[in-house]
């Protein structure tokens, strides 16, 4: 099979087995450990973009509101996410591993809360903004290219807290509100606690009672509309502007929307926006990329495509007669691309990757064949001496005498193909 050219934006080799392997590439150097990468699922070689998507889709998935239970693979997502987000830190665990980073390489030697880290990341502001306010709702949303290349209107239901309606925030009567007799009104509990012979430590925890507040709602007076929490909870049904040219990942804010605490002021509303794959069509920043395979035929004596975009419209693409299209070849088709946020008038470009599909083995019967060698470049005629090796030439099968490398490395220039090209292509104007 022919594949002159392809190779051209393939960076960096993948590999098949990552948790076996205690080294790999990435960018063409090794790493020690891939841990880290693992856990995120991605390849030692993902960029910065490709790292943040994988935390974005984790995080959402393993938070403790949607995923009680999963506490320690929310923890763990976001240790590796702090390293491998920040240059400095990916430097020293691909060099050091986690033993580096554990031993305090330059940066920091202690990770972050997975919850601070969350907030930052989704726009909650950290623990300062945390106990300042109510409670952030992230919620991710699921949305098609075509949504994003047109604009929609979604719907979504919310769960929320809210200022108990019937006790108005209090917990219970009014007047009803004591001193907690648990942490005496200090809102913590201290715990000692014997960690070996004669040493003991002496750890604090917020007051399970009062939760931290120092004052509670006796129990027989407590709201019947929210047992004394304060808030209930409530379903809110919010409508959610998808405008065009979105991305993948962004985040649209609905200010005070979030949890309320009484005191607080409210949290805000996150919506992430997911981008299903789509069948057809990949996008780079503003540019849409989509591959075509074309017969052998067409890539000498031009062709005639349609192509059906997001809008529903039908285009029609020529290689004039004449026009040799190879292997590999990039063309584009000027503002055809995604529309541009907030820019209506403004699209990227129409990438078009060309697959050249070869004919089977014994295509044309022999006698034929040079009817068509006639047509075609003159070939290269080599001078053959006795004292030359003929040697045969054979299909090369992977695995043949355990070259299991070269079946690996083949197989990952095929994801690579699939995964379209790397760079952004320039358009130039005809
Ligand atoms: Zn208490
Ligand atoms: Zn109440």
């Amino acid at each position: 099979m022919a594949r002159g050219g392809s190779q051209s934006w393939s960076s960096g080799e993948s590999h098949g087995q990552p948790e076996k392997q205690v080294a790999a590439e990435r960018g063409g150097k090794m790493v020690k450990e891939t841990q880290y990468y693992d856990i995120l699922g991605v390849k030692p070689s993902a960029s910065p973009e490709e790292i943040k998507k994988a935390y974005r889709k984790l995080a959402l998935k393993y938070h403790p509101d949607k995923n009680p239970d999963e506490g320690e693979k929310f923890k763990l997502i976001s240790q590796a996410y702090e390293v491998l987000s920040d240059p400095k830190k990916r430097d020293v665990y691909d060099q050091g591993g986690e033993q580096a980073i554990k031993e305090g390489g330059p940066g920091s030697p202690s990770f972050s809360s997975p919850m601070d880290i969350f907030d930052m990341f989704f726009g909650g502001g950290g623990r300062m903004a945390r106990e300042r306010r109510g409670k952030n709702v992230v919620h991710q949303l699921s949305v098609t290219l075509e949504d994003l290349y047109n604009g929609t209107t979604k719907k979504l239901a919310l769960q929320r807290n809210v200022i108990c309606a019937k006790c108005e925030g209090v917990g219970g009567k009014k007047g009803s509100v004591e001193k907690c007799p648990l942490c005496k009104g200090r809102g913590l509990q201290v715990h000692i606690q014997q960690i070996g012979p004669g040493v003991v430590q002496q750890a604090q925890t917020l007051c399970l009672e009062c939760q931290g507040r120092g004052e509670r709602v006796s129990p027989k007076d407590r709201c019947e509309g929210c047992g004394g929490a304060r808030v209930t909870r409530e379903k809110k049904l919010i409508e959610v502007h998808v405008e065009r040219g979105m991305k993948d990942g962004q985040k649209i804010l609905f200010h005070g929307e979030g949890d309320q605490e009484p005191e607080l002021e409210p949290g805000d509303v996150i919506i992430v926006l997911d981008q299903k794959d789509h069948s057809v069509f990949q996008r780079r920043g503003h540019d849409l990329i989509m591959k075509m395979r074309i017969q052998l035929s067409e890539a000498l004596c031009g062709f005639k495509r349609t192509i059906k975009t997001l809008d529903d419209r039908t285009l029609v693409i020529t290689a004039q007669p004449g026009e040799v299209v190879r292997h590999g070849d990039l063309k584009c088709v000027r503002e055809e691309g995604m529309p541009v946020h907030r820019a209506p008038l403004e699209k990227g470009s129409l990438v078009l990757q060309f697959l050249v599909v070869f004919p089977e083995q014994h295509w044309l019967p022999l006698d034929k064949l040079p009817q068509l060698e006639a047509l075609l470049p003159p070939r290269q005629h080599v001078r053959v001496a006795d004292d030359m090796d003929q040697v045969e030439l054979r299909e090369f099968s992977a695995g043949e005498r355990g070259e299991r490398g070269w079946r690996q490395r083949r197989e990952s220039r095929e994801d690579d193909e699939e995964d379209g090209p790397r760079a952004g292509v320039q358009c130039h104007t005809a």
